[in-house]
């Protein structure tokens, strides 16, 4: 793991004296120490990490809330919450996610920041982010990658490490934002709008409820969008786009529908549904085919004037990168616990607008990543509307103190410092593996 550590000291012992002050290097060494006390330090104690704490979270979801997908049955709602606490007091908070519903890659995920993140990161100041990104990308390479500027990444550059990484980038973001007493979106440029639009995701009942499922939606947050879906659990391309047309009468004219197959289909079938549903107005058709086939979806994005949306399984703005130069989507959708964090997520952003993409970010996550990409999508020039799950959730909406109401259809971009959510200790205690 990472040893580099620049910064911790002042003038190192036997560095050439660049200068001399009155009294030596004794002096100013005191001078120096002097200077930074008035920004290193909140009250007496020195803004540095004192633990770091990352938790296994499983929760059971009621029979009665759960739903089905391709993906099976949703029996419960697994994710990493990571703290980090410094010593003068600041409680930063993230999230890292593996896989939703998985227990033992979670547990490795959480084992991997606990025994060998933790370690390096204590004592380091919070607030020097790119550093401890860089440093925990590049590991034992990342006083080549600090002074090169540019990447030496060991094995793990990809999968849980940068899940892991992101987590912690994001309980750094906000403890920066906690020791400046400013929202997150504040620090990276301040917020597009007080409000931004959402879009209710759900959408799994068949042609003759998928009508009233998604108008349920529509009454209860009063949503301008919403997206249902499709892929292989209708079985055929036409099944989709009959659920497709049904959910379109429903809703009329006006709402934004989109569609999101979760990488399931090939590519010829994926084409397939964009034609029998391009006379339905969908604002994008996310993942149509899996993630590992790029070219699949520059193809498919070729063959339609349906905007392609893609990203919450990437890693890393590399993995972004390859989707902008194959044109292989419209819209970048980077999930804030898998991605690389916040800091990540604004490379990832950068490169959006750059393309002239867009950036909607995946928010199907609990309360911190959710924040996250929030703050994230405020900020970007790219970001333009939020996801808001409709199917059961109990990490947005029971973990934390703090929630997030969507009115007319809108979510408010919160003042909180930081990114403004408190996990409540009794529901991690409760739900924290052992
Ligand atoms: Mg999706």
């Amino acid at each position: 793991m990472p040893n580099f550590s620049p910064g911790k000291l002042i003038i190192p012992p036997g560095a050439p004296h660049l200068f001399e002050e009155p009294g030596g290097r004794e002096a100013a060494n005191r001078e120096s120490a002097l200077c930074l006390s008035r920004i290193d330090r909140q009250g007496d104690k020195p803004v540095k990490i004192k633990s770091v704490n990352a938790r296994s979270v499983h929760v059971p979801i009621a029979p009665e809330k759960q739903h089905s997908s391709d993906f099976g049955r949703a029996h419960s709602f697994a994710a990493t919450i990571v703290r980090i606490d410094t010593e003068c007091g600041l409680t930063g908070w993230g999230e890292s996610k593996s896989q939703v519903g998985g227990v033992a890659q979670n547990r490795a995920l959480t084992a991997l920041i606990n025994e060998e993140m933790a370690p390096f990161l204590v004592g380091e100041d919070p607030r020097d982010i790119t550093r401890l990104w860089e440093s925990l990308y590049n590991g034992s390479r990342a006083h080549h990658a600090l002074r090169e500027g540019r990447v030496f990444p060991v094995l793990g550059r990809r999968g849980i490490t940068i899940s892991a990484i992101s987590g912690i980038d994001c309980a750094l973001w906000d403890i920066l934002g906690k020791s400046l007493g400013v929202p997150v979106w504040r620090l990276l440029g301040g917020r597009k709008a007080q409000r931004m639009p959402a879009y209710a995701s759900g959408g799994w009942a068949g042609a003759e409820r998928i009508g009233e499922e998604l108008l349920s939606y529509v009454e209860a947050g009063g949503f301008g969008a919403v997206k249902m879906r499709v892929g292989i659990m209708d079985g055929e391309p036409r099944r989709s786009a009959a659920r497709v047309a049904a959910a379109r009468k429903a809703l009329g004219a006006e709402r934004k529908l989109m569609c999101d197959a979760h990488g399931t289909w090939s590519v010829a079938e994926a084409k397939r549904f964009c034609r029998l549903v391009e006379e339905y107005d969908l604002a994008w058709f996310e993942e149509p085919v899996t993630a590992d086939d790029k070219r699949g979806y520059a193809e498919v994005r070729a063959s339609t004037s349906i905007p392609i949306a893609a990203g919450e399984s990437e890693f890393t703005r590399h993995d972004f990168r390859d989707l902008a130069l194959l044109s292989a989507a419209d819209i970048f959708q980077p999930d804030l616990a898998i991605c690389g964090g916040i800091t990540e997520a604004m490379r990832i952003s950068a490169l959006a607008s750059a393309f002239n993409l867009r950036l909607a970010p995946h928010l199907w996550a609990g309360a911190p990543a959710f924040a996250a990409g929030l703050h994230v999508a405020a900020a970007s020039p790219a970001g333009f509307i939020l996801e808001y799950s409709l199917g059961a959730n109990p990490l947005l909406h029971e973990l934390a103190e703090e929630s997030f109401p969507v009115e007319g259809g809108e979510i408010e971009i919160p003042e909180r410092p930081g990114l403004g959510v408190t996990p409540r200790e009794e529901f991690l205690a409760r739900y924290s593996l052992p």
